[in-house]
């Protein structure tokens, strides 16, 4: 085995280099060394290695501390022989995740904002036929003082004396050196001496946002609408989260939503029924004419078609489907009664059957 250079040497640099400059070092001479860089370099591969591990060791205040007095056989009994142990893959992300498009986990980065839920309450008809809602939300925004750096404006955050800008500590169990989120900065590599007097440091604020929403046609109860990007702010340059607006519909003393169908019953008279009628009926729009045909029988169905809810994914229309519900008379006026009785008779002619029920129905109506 080739005898292993001097970390500091592989990394140009003087033994009392701060964590910056050892940082600054290797970013650039890992990008200068970068295999992706120098395919057609068979040695580019070895050296990046050899560089990564470098900087593995010197801005880890423990083994570097070990190098300095131990040199390589310090690190080499401490680590058990296996420099791979540690987390080579981790530096590589830390460094160039953004910029080789990696999937490095971000380091001092920011934090996504919290998405929000809001119950909205509308109209059945706003619901049929959409509408505009404007509602107003309890939510983060960046702060405006500070921008959202949390940091007092004249100062800046500081490198976290703890992991050294790392946002991670790393120990050694057994074999493996385990990283850890670094509990005196949070993870976040910097800390903030002077916060930003309006957020505390959060580099966030309160607000009341009011928002108009357009709420499309044909939504229901326990639709989603999905607002990108209204949600609380995120920090540090992280993204917002989104608010969601959940449908509530508010019922109709006459219509009954079923899918895109509304449905409504229509009281007849027995005389509408047994004769047929031409009747006026609600709609969601102007009053429709409708024909009750001759013989109608109670839960009769009439369509109107194309009267009910517009699909909320495409093109076209429900119906309106109306029950016609035949009203059995109560309080008979003498008129009514003697007529009835004479239509008992007729109805006796044809069968006695019927008419014993006809007559016991007449009596439950007058009970
Ligand atoms: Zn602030
Ligand atoms: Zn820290």
């Amino acid at each position: 085995m080739a005898q292993k250079r001097d970390y500091y040497d592989v990394l140009q640099l003087h033994r009392n280099a701060s964590v910056v400059e050892i940082k600054k070092a290797y970013r650039k001479m890992a990008f200068k060394y970068h295999p992706d860089q120098n395919t057609s370099d068979p040695q580019a591969e070895s050296k990046f290695k050899e560089l990564t591990e470098a900087y593995e060791v010197l801005s880890d205040d423990q083994k570097r501390a070990i190098y300095d007095q131990y040199g390589h056989e310090g690190l080499q009994q401490q680590a058990g022989g296996g420099f791979n142990a540690g987390g080579f893959g981790d530096i590589f992300g830390d460094l160039f995740g953004e910029v080789f498009g990696g999937s490095g986990r971000r380091r001092s980065g920011g934090r996504a904002g919290e998405s929000l839920r809001y119950n909205l309450e509308i109209e059945f008809d706003e619901a049929v036929f959409g509408t505009q809602a404007k509602i107003k939300i309890p939510r983060y925004k960046t702060c405006d003082v500070c921008n959202g750096s949390g940091v007092e404006s004249g100062s800046e955050p500081e490198v976290c004396p703890t992991c050294k800008g790392q946002g991670q500590v790393r120990f050694q169990q057994g074999f493996f050196s385990v990283s850890q989120a670094c509990s005196t900065c949070r993870g976040e590599g910097t800390i903030i001496k002077n916060p930003c007097k309006q957020c505390a440091g959060s580099g966030r604020q309160r607000e009341e946002k009011n928002l108009s929403v357009k709420i499309p046609a044909g939504v229901e109860t326990g639709t989603r609408l999905k607002l990108l990007g209204e949600g609380g702010a995120g920090t540090k340059g992280g993204p917002p989260g989104d608010l969601y607006v959940v449908i509530q519909v508010k019922e109709h003393p006459f219509f009954q939503r079923r899918g895109n169908d509304i449905y409504c019953q229509v009281p007849i008279t027995f005389a509408q029924a047994a004769l047929g009628a031409d009747l006026e009926v609600e709609t969601l729009e102007e009053k429709e004419k409708i024909s009750v045909a001759e013989g109608t029988q109670s839960g009769d169905l009439i369509y109107l078609k194309g009267k009910g809810v517009p699909h909320l994914n495409g093109y076209g229309r429900g119906d309106q489907i109306i029950e016609l519900v035949v009203m059995t008379p109560k309080n008979l006026t003498p008129k009514q009664r003697e007529l009835f009785v004479a239509l008992a008779k007729e109805d006796g002619d044809a069968s006695t059957h019927e008419h014993k029920s006809f007559f016991s129905k007449v009596r439950e109506m007058l009970d």
